[in-house]
């Protein structure tokens, strides 16, 4: 069996295992994902000896106080929310590529404000364009869009993916909806009688909503305009995130592909604008270089 196969096997037997892990879905993630990392995941605090909190407990933490969230809970808080996204859209078997996002991405999160975290990357098997991330450093990203992007585009989107995850943006998010009840009222309506052990339903609810209904507006204008200038401190031309921006705002509304991330962002032409003021003309002087297309970085000229 190729190595693709065995990774599509692991991957789809992953969402079972998963389930079947019921006190510890990030370690069920983490064998994953070692799969696709060189190296394996040194970063990630798996063996930590402090044991994880309770999935309620965290649910509780978010309603009652940001501050209670330390990193290792936010890093726990992601592992479930990685496990929510994986659950939905499997990993993409092309090692190759998986291992190449990763690179980037960890290159890119390197230069950001919070370097030591877990940095993780992946490419979902959804012919999409969508960026993901999850607090603690997931960031997950559709094969439609890396079909669609040169490196600099990409190194843009992780760069506005990485800084929702520096900016706890999620947390932001998810304490706004624990705190409104949401959990609780989605885990009646929608969860009734779902055995879903490795996550607690709430966490699985709340998860689910909130990749659906997407961030506060305010902080994805905040995530273009850090992400451009982490992108570009990493050495990739500033212009790439904008021009990811022209080509949503091309989009046709109705293309499905396009759906959820028009749906859950503000309409492009506003990210464009408002980018436009922030960057003015201070970041042209490292823009214009070559496009570097993806399938070169592959080996597929
Ligand atoms: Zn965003």
């Amino acid at each position: 069996m190729n190595p693709s196969r065995i990774l599509l096997a692991a991957l789809c037997a992953g969402s079972f295992a998963l389930a079947a892990q019921a006190q510890d879905p990030g370690k069920a993630l983490g064998g994953l994902l070692r799969q696709i990392v060189p190296g394996g995941l040194p970063n990630l605090p798996q063996a930590a000896p402090r044991p994880s909190p309770a999935t309620g407990d965290l649910v509780q933490m978010l309603t009652e106080s940001l501050a209670q969230i330390d990193e290792p809970r936010e890093i726990e808080i992601g592992r479930q929310l990685a496990a929510v996204l994986l659950g939905s859209k499997p990993l993409h078997g092309d090692m190759a590529l998986q291992r190449y996002v990763n690179r980037l991405g960890r290159w890119v999160s390197l230069q950001s404000t919070r370097p030591q975290l877990p940095w993780t990357f992946g490419v979902l098997d959804d012919p999409g364009f969508n960026a993901f991330a999850a607090p603690g450093g997931y960031v997950f990203v559709t094969r439609g869009l890396v079909d669609r992007v040169d490196e600099a585009e990409l190194a843009g989107i992780l760069a506005h993916e990485i800084t929702h995850v520096t900016g706890k943006h999620h947390l932001k998010a998810l304490a706004a909806k624990a705190r409104a009840g949401l959990a609780t009222q989605l885990v009646a309506s929608q969860l009734r009688g779902n055995a879903q052990g490795a996550i607690s339903a709430q966490m699985l609810a709340l998860g689910r909503n909130l990749y659906s209904s997407g961030l506060d507006q305010g902080d994805e204008y905040e995530a273009d305009r850090e992400g451009v200038a982490l992108a570009a401190r990493a050495g990739f031309d500033p212009y790439g995130l904008p021009a990811v921006l022209q080509q949503l705002r091309a989009a046709a509304p109705d293309n499905p592909l396009f759906t959820l991330t028009l749906a859950t962002h503000p309409p492009a032409q506003q990210r464009l604008e408002r980018l436009e003021v922030a960057m003015g003309a201070r970041l042209d002087a490292l823009s214009g270089k070559p496009s570097v297309p993806i399938a070169q970085r592959l080996g597929q000229r």
